[in-house]
């Protein structure tokens, strides 16, 4: 067990917070100008020394670091210590483009795990619980962020990791897992199968902590309704470590940030400047604990607004509002930016299931958008509506929200394939970026 595990942190008056912080900034800043040339190199471009950061308010100050700078640096150049100090790394899937590869020391995986211990605290946990993890192990930071973090707490934990939903039910019913953790589509998933097959009874389940993937409001009820749970929220990237950057408590407002390990800015995406408080921007992240790979000023490339109104569950961390979206995931179709969650949330509000697929081509010069759904087998026996009056709803539906005509095509349930991690949403066969 590491030290940095302090419950009474999360609760710190904000002035002492931030106190804290800028002690932390101000060494860690020195340590990566003193140990990666990388940074090294790039404060002097910026003309900017470590004596010139005295508090978080300087934080402005320093430059920025972007996922093509990782990438760049692959595999050692942002390395803070040597490699004998490293005891593991974790790395991103690399679906649009190089991997990024992450070092930790063993003081790295403590906070990691601590996070997570804290997440899964506000989730309701304690020593009494069972914690599923099925999100992926391996490279992936999902399995064995929230492994740890249960560990931490004390719970009993199955390292299910990712698929076979049959064992999947097997373990939960036999051993009364309580808390859940996995992808929303695979939650999603889940709740069908246990809705199917009369279940419901049998899970124990009480809570869920549901992250790397986005997800809308409606597909939090859709969860919460189909597994009988709560269904929280959490944030966070291979880059800064893993889930448990950001998490929710019982009010379900937003994600509180664990501010004494990740130091949040929101900026202009064109522009780098900092907005204020409220304002919806590009997040950006330093990590003032790391030492393996440690972060400054690291554009997250989501977009999200930040809050420091007060929470009726006590903590003190500022929250982030869940990302409306990240500039990876937006799509430019017919000259408009499309969000596949903003299609979600209009399937989801019409009584479908997160069970779609957007696929997008070109035909000529023209972009066409194809959203596939499924029909839930409520509307089947329903049998109230017909096809074509569903499709042209959905029609309307879409075009109200994003300005552009979309194809629809309503399909029998269990058509479109099922995930067992992260949902592949978007098939775009317009070939961009090649
Ligand atoms: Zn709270």
């Amino acid at each position: 067990m590491g030290n940095y595990y302090q419950p009474e942190i999360e609760t710190m008056p904000v002035e002492q917070l931030q106190k804290l912080q800028s002690e932390r900034l101000v060494e860690q800043v020195k340590f990566v100008y003193d140990n990666v040339k990388f940074y090294h190199e790039k404060m002097d471009e910026k003309g900017v020394k470590p004596e010139d950061i005295k508090g978080i308010e300087d934080l402005h100050k320093l430059p920025f670091i972007t996922k093509d700078d990782l990438r760049d640096q692959y595999p050692y150049g942002l390395l803070g210590v040597p490699l004998s100090e490293c005891v593991r790394i974790q790395s991103t899937s690399g679906t649009t483009g190089r991997r990024v590869v992450a070092f930790y020391t063993q003081a790295d995986l403590d906070v990691w795990e601590d996070c997570c211990a804290r997440a899964i605290m506000a989730a309701g946990g304690t020593k009494e619980d069972v914690v599923h993890v099925c999100y992926g192990y391996g490279l992936f930071t999902g399995g064995p962020g929230l492994n740890g973090g249960s560990h931490r707490v004390g719970c009993l934990t199955l390292p299910m990791s990712s698929g076979n939903t049959e064992r999947q039910l097997q373990f939960m019913e036999d051993l009364g897992s309580t808390i859940l953790c996995c992808t929303p589509s695979y939650a999603a998933n889940l709740g069908e199968t246990i809705t199917e097959k009369g279940l419901k009874d049998k899970i124990k389940l009480k809570a869920g902590i549901f992250g790397a993937e986005p997800w809308t409001e409606e597909m939090r009820h859709n969860i919460e309704e189909t597994l009988g749970i709560k269904a929280y929220d959490i944030y966070g990237l291979t880059e800064i470590s893993g889930p448990g950057v950001s998490f929710e408590c019982e009010e379900q407002a937003g994600m509180h940030i664990q501010e004494d390990h990740f130091i949040p800015e929101i900026i202009n995406p064109d522009t780098g400047e900092v907005l204020p408080e409220g304002e919806v921007g590009e997040l950006v992240f330093t990590c003032i604990t790391k030492k393996a790979f440690p972060l400054l000023r690291y554009r997250t490339r989501d977009l999200c607004y930040l809050t420091r109104k007060k929470c009726s569950c006590g903590r003190t961390h500022i929250r982030m509002h869940k990302p409306t979206g990240r500039s990876d995931d937006m799509m430019v179709v017919k000259g408009v930016n499309v969000w596949p969650s903003q299609i979600e949330a209009v399937l989801l509000k019409q009584g479908f299931q997160a069970n779609y697929q957007i696929v997008v081509d070109r035909l000529g010069n023209n972009d066409t958008i194809e959203v596939q759904v499924e029909l839930t087998p409520e509307m089947v026996a329903a049998n109230d509506k017909t096809v074509a009056q569903r499709e042209k709803e959905i029609v309307a539906g879409l075009k109200s929200m994003l300005g552009i005509k979309v194809d629809v095509k309503v399909v029998d349930p269990k058509t479109i394939v099922r995930s067992e991690g992260k949902a592949v949403r978007v098939v775009d066969k317009r070939n961009l970026y090649q």
